[in-house]
Parts: C-alpha cells; structure tokens; sequence
C-alpha cells in the first residue's frame, strides 16, 4: 500500500521557491494603491463631497444621500480603472472570518446592451442574507433579514477585481450581529471619555484615538503534508502527534534564517498587504520551528482590526500559491508553542501626544500617569471580563501552556513604575498637601518618570498584559481572534473608568482642592485598590498560580466559564450604560460564543473517534499482525526454552499495541456517548460546559494512547506525518 504520508514527504522535497517580483523597489511607489484612500478620493471626489467624507471620518458626521451617490459614482470610477467589475459589502460576523456578497457594477439596460452602475443607495446599504450567520436567536431564521452598511472611517480596496467596502451587519431589528458595531461604538465611548480627561491637561485636546498594533503569528505546513492530516485539515490543529527528538529547546529557530521558501511567501503576502495600505514592516521567525510573525506599523484601532482581517484573508490565498497552508490556530502543535496575537493598545490625541507615554514636563507625566493608572484600575475591575474576551476552543488549548501567559489576567509595569506608585501611596494624603510635600512630589516622583523611557530593558515577556514604555501589550489574545473583541472591551472598559474618575476629580475640585492634588488624591484610591493585579515576576510558573490564588485573582481555565463575564450584571449595567451592546446583544453572543465552543470541541472529538479508528487502530493491528507473525515463525522453528527467549521482545510489543488499542477504544466509546448525551442538552451554555467536561477530558487519554503507538510501530506503516516532518522539513 502506498503510504499518501511518504508521497507528501516526497513532493516536498521537490518544492522550489516561487520568484517574487517587488512592482517596485520604492514601496512608496505602491503603497495603498489598491485602496481607495485620500489621494484616491481627492482625485475622484468633488471637493464638497471629500470635505464630507472627511468630516464623517475625523467628526462622525453623517453623509447625506446626494453625497453618498458622488462617492459611489467615484468609488466605481476608481475601481473599474483598476479593472475591478464587481463590488461587495466587506464585514466581519461572529463565525470568525470575513463575509463577503458580490455583484457585478453592470446593469442590463432595456432593449439590450448594459451600463456601469454603482449608487449611492448601493454602496450605504445592502442585505446579504443573514440566515446562515450566527445571531444568537435574535433573529428568527424566517427573518432573515440583515443590514450591511458603510463604515466610512475605514476605506474601500480592491482585492482581485472587486471592489471591497468596509461594512457593519447588524439586523433587520437593529441589533449588532457582528465585530465592527460594538468596536465603534466603544471607540466613540473612549474618544469621548479621555478627551474629556485631556481637558485637564490641555485644553487643545478634541480627539482622541485608539492605537493598536498587532503582531500576528502563525505556522506554516507544506500543502501536501497538510493534506495528509485529516486533523490539520478539519481543525487547523493536530490532535495526535508525538514530540520530535529535537523539540525547540535548543530555541534555535528564533530569529534564525527563514527558509527561501518561506522568505517567497511572506514577500509576496507582504507586497499585497502594502498595496492595500496595511503598513507591514516586521517579519520573523518564532519560537517553535515553522513558527513565524508579521508585524505592522500600529494604526488606529478599526482600521488595524480591518487589515488584521485582511492580513489573515490574504496568508491564506497566498499560502495556497506556494505550496503552504497558514495555520492560524492557537495550538496546532501539543509541546510546542502556541501562536498567539499580541494587541499592542494605546490611546493618542489630535494634539499628537500619546497618553501613555510620560513627557517631559510635570503636567505631562501627571497625565501620562493619570491614564496609566486608570488603565490599570479598569484592568483590575474587569479582569474576568478580560479574560472573557479572548476566550476560545482554540485559546483554551494554548493559554498556560509553553511557553504562553496563564488565563491568570495580571499587569506588569516595570520596576521603576512600581517604585513610582508605592511612592505615590506613601506620599499622597488625603486633604491638602504641604507646600514642601507638593515640592517633593512634584521633584521626585512625577519628575522622574521620564526616566523609565531611557531604560527599555525592563521586559517581561511571561505577562498577559504588560506596559511597554508607551502601550500595553495583550498578550492573551489568540492568533485566530478578531481582534475587536479584545479591543473593544478595553476601550470600554477604559472610557468607563476614566468617566468614573472624571466625577471623583469634580466631586473633589468642588471641594475647593486643588486639581493636581485631587487628582493625585483620586489615583492613589486606584493603586491602593488594584496594586494586587500587579506581578513582574514569571507569569508562567506555578509559584504565580499560588500567588495569584492567595491575591484572589481568577484563574478560570474553561473557555465556556471565562465567557460567563459577558453576561455578568456588572459588564451587562456598563455595555448598556455606555450603548456598547444591549442586554439582548449581550446575551446573544454570549450564546454564539458558546455554541462556537462546542461545535469546535465536537469537530475535534469526530476527528479524533474518526482517525483513531479507520487509521490508527487498523495500522496497529497490522503491524500487531506482522509480530504474531513473526512470533509464529520462531515457534515453528525453535525449541521452547530458545522460543522464549527470542520472542520475548515480540511478545512484549504484541501485548503492549494490544493494551493501547483496548484504551483508545474504550476512551473513543466513552467520547461518543458522552457527545451523544451532550448534544440532547438544550441549553447552549449547559452544553457547551458538557463539552468541556465531559468530551473533552476523552482528548488527552486518547492523544496519550495513539502518541505511544506512533512510537511502537514500523515508521514505514504510520500513516500520519510526524511532527519532526511537520515543523522541520523545508
Ligand atoms: P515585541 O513585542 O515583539 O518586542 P515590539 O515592541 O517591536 O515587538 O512591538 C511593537 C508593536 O507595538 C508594533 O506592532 C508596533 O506597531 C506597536 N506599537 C508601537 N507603538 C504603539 C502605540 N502607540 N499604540 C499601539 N501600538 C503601538
Ligand atoms: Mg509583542
């Protein structure tokens, strides 16, 4: 029998990299051309029509409908010269991915013949069918009505020949069925809530954005190696595999050459991103063999969550062409790390001043650390819901495993800002501060944050939320995730704390004290509340679980129990206060969220019944076959005492396949009630939990069991890739 595992291995070795030409050696040449931006719609707008989209951009003010029909009529002008003859409305529903509807721009025209059209109506608002998106049961699947519509403040690009246009779902009712809303929303919430905290320290400030940079990792796996794990193939992750020799503690990959392949592919990905406006400019090796990252340049935070999606979109078309998959799942590999996303937040205003980086005057660094520690503060309040926020089939598998931060949510700063906040609490009183005491502060502590910008070696990179000289970095989020989630619970949780300190500021300046006192006064309340979430020491030992326990901090390990913290009164009262989502939105993603647990978790359970099973117990048996044998053979020839002692190895061998197969049989029989006892549960929360408690616990007996096998029997027979062929060969 031809073994598919060593065609695969063959048709790799004769891979050749594929020659990627640069359209120009200047990126500036090529950069954003496929996207409808500025010099775009300076170029085809009116100025009148410009001035409005700009205004919708920078204000959020509305376009009216006549406008809306000039930009339409230019978006297709701009696009049909670039050869594109469809257009879509671009959006981002809870599934994960992106969705998209295509129509042609022509239109037949009576009597025969056809025009190019393109209206103002078309490209404001479109209804795809929104059946086969989640929603949580908002919807009634009769009405499956739902809306697109226009987000301006993100620009149209042209991907192959259709024009794509950045768009929000929500239903025929009005609810909010996909990422963007909520994410908008939140930023309109922060832009609102710290512009109004700027005031108090520079009256210029009348925007304030949100940053994001996200640096993306991932796995590449040969196409035909893929092709040969079903479970790769089904789930983007390996449910079986043993851990090769050379595993990766030798850390030689990282930051090692990247393979001439590899080196292809990421250029040309990278030239399609830079022709769409997404500002690549990183790219290295991880940690684990075939493991790698593409950073770009930050950007304001709905435009970096629409290139992250498009990144994501594009490696996977791209990866096709040269022979590779992308795997883009926390946790292909058991052993070996994970791939995760680390958003990179910051907030930073029209002046062009970034709040959380310290200046050099006092009142700069008094607004550096009035926003530091109220980040901190909303971190600490809503830790759990955090938490909730990255939580996923996928990031359970990675979050407290190699290398990964723990599903503990906990803060480092640094040394030197730690100093700064215990002196803070010792020197901050409460009533009116000496003249010698404000000296002092003002000399010695505030004045000296600057500092901490010369000294950037203070790193931890074991943190799931750590400040890195002028941002936070999440850490949790997953490689697979859209980011918006996590981002728009820390803008909203952020806008709501810097709202809560605004009144306790006013409250205190009501008082008669001074701004900067109350505003000291208010910020030590902060740190004397949240410093317990604050840990610079190994985020990934198990000295910190105990630690952290002793804290109180969560540590909630289930992905469907994290999820709970959405549906909690406190984030439920802030998400409606601050008209991020509803109750009904809430609840309905809370539902979706849970739902896409279990179906990932009873992917992964069919997958592993279905190869354990029709591939690895039948492979066991034949070779179980060859050692009886084999075994025969010796009795037939040998005198009892010799018999014994040459077959002992024989025996031994039969007898051990045959005890891993009882095991994985039974563990596949158990799954398989227990998912069949799942599935009658009605309820998708109460389902989901019976997922992860009861199916997949099966997992890891099942994985233990077919893993030693793959040790017992003759290479030549095993039919899946092995992990040494996955991640090392090129
Ligand atoms: P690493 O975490 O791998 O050491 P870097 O420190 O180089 O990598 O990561 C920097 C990331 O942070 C980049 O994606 C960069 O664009 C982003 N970044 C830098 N400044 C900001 C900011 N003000 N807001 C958001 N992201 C930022
Ligand atoms: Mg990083």
């Amino acid at each position: 029998m031809a073994i598919f595992r060593f065609k695969a291995l063959e048709l790799v070795q004769s891979r050749k990299p594929l020659e990627v030409t640069l359209p120009s050696t200047k990126v500036s040449e090529f950069y954003g051309s496929n996207v409808f931006g500025k010099n775009a719609m300076k170029e085809y707008l009116s100025d009148e029509a410009y001035e409005s989209v700009m205004g919708a951009i920078e204000k959020g003010t509305n376009i009216d409908r006549k406008v809306a029909d000039q930009v339409a009529s230019a978006m297709k002008a701009w696009a049909t010269s670039k050869g594109a003859t469809h257009y879509t409305h671009w959006f981002q529903p809870l599934t994960g991915t992106t969705a998209e509807k295509h129509d042609a721009f022509f239109e037949p025209l009576e009597g025969g013949g056809a025009i190019e059209k393109f209206s103002g109506s078309q490209l404001v608002q479109q209804e795809p069918d929104a059946s086969s998106f989640p929603n949580g049961g908002i919807r009634n699947t009769f009405e499956a009505r739902g809306y697109t519509a226009w987000d301006p403040t993100s620009p149209a690009f042209i991907i192959a020949k259709e024009l794509c246009i950045p768009t929000v779902f929500i239903s025929y009712t009005g609810e909010a069925l996909d990422y963007k809303t909520p994410l908008l929303k939140a930023l309109s919430v922060i832009d609102k809530a710290a512009s109004e905290v700027c005031q108090y320290f520079d009256k210029n400030v009348t925007k304030v954005i949100s940053t994001l940079g996200w640096e993306q990792e991932y796995f590449l796996v040969d196409e035909a190696l893929f092709q040969a794990r079903p479970d790769l193939l089904m789930t983007g992750r390996s449910v079986f595999g043993h851990i090769p020799a050379k595993g990766q503690q030798l850390e030689d990959h990282y930051f090692g050459s990247i393979p001439d392949r590899v080196t292809a592919y990421m250029r040309e990905f990278e030239i399609e991103s830079l022709k769409l406006g997404i500002p690549v400019k990183t790219r290295h090796n991880e940690v684990a063999p075939n493991q790698f990252e593409c950073a770009p340049i930050f950007e304001e935070a709905n435009l970096a969550v629409d290139h992250n999606q498009l990144l994501m979109d594009l490696m996977h078309k791209i990866a096709i062409k040269h022979n590779f998959r992308v795997l883009l799942h926390e946790k292909p590999f058991a052993g070996v790390n994970g791939s995760g996303k680390h958003n990179n937040w910051s907030l930073s205003t029209n002046t062009g001043k970034n709040l959380l980086s310290p200046g050099k005057t006092p009142k700069n660094n008094l607004q550096f650390l009035t926003f530091f520690v109220n980040t901190i503060k909303a971190v600490h309040d809503n830790a759990d819901l955090l938490r909730a926020s990255i939580a996923s089939a996928g990031n359970e598998h990675r979050l407290g495993a190699n290398e990964a931060p723990p599903s503990i949510v906990s803060i480092f700063i640094g040394s030197h800002l730690t100093s700064v906040l215990e002196e803070l609490e010792k020197k901050v009183k409460n009533g009116k501060l000496s003249p010698d005491e404000k000296t002092d502060l003002k000399l010695n502590i505030i004045g000296k944050i600057p500092e901490i910008l010369l000294d950037n070696t203070d790193r931890n990179r074991t943190s799931p939320f750590a400040f890195t000289g002028n941002k936070f970095e999440f850490r949790a989020v997953g490689s697979s995730a859209n980011c918006s989630s996590a981002m728009t619970t820390i803008n909203t949780i952020v806008a709501n704390q810097l709202i809560i300190f605004k009144k306790s500021v006013d409250e205190l300046i009501a008082k008669g004290i001074n701004k900067d006192e109350a505003i000291l006064q208010i910020l030590r309340g902060y740190i004397v509340d949240s410093k317990r979430i604050l840990f610079e020491g190994n985020g990934y030992g198990e000295e910190w679980v105990k630690e952290a326990a002793k804290r109180g901090l969560s540590n909630i390990k289930s992905a469907p129990r994290a999820l709970e913290a959405f549906v909690s009164k406190q984030t439920m009262e802030m998400f409606e206060r601050l008209h991020i989502l509803s109750h009904v939105e809430q609840e309905a993603r809370f539902e979706i969220y849970q739902e896409t647990y279990t179906k990932k978790i009873q992917i992964e359970s069919r997958i592993i019944g279905d190869l354990a099973q029709n591939h690895i117990i039948p492979i066991a048996l034949k070779y179980q076959n060859t050692l009886i044998e084999n075994a025969k053979g010796l009795k037939e020839m040998f005198a009892a005492a010799e018999f014994k002692k040459y077959s002992a190895v024989q025996l031994r061998l039969i007898a051990e396949i045959s005890d891993h197969i009882s095991v994985i049989q039974d563990s596949v029989d158990k799954m398989i009630e227990a998912r069949k006892k799942a599935n009658k549960i009605e309820d998708a929360k109460k389902r989901a939990y019976a997922y992860a408690d009861n199916v997949k616990p099966f997992f890891d007996t099942i994985r233990y069991n077919v893993d030693k096998l793959e040790l017992l029997v003759d290479d030549e027979m095993w039919p899946l890739p092995k992990y040494r062929e996955l991640l090392y060969t090129k």
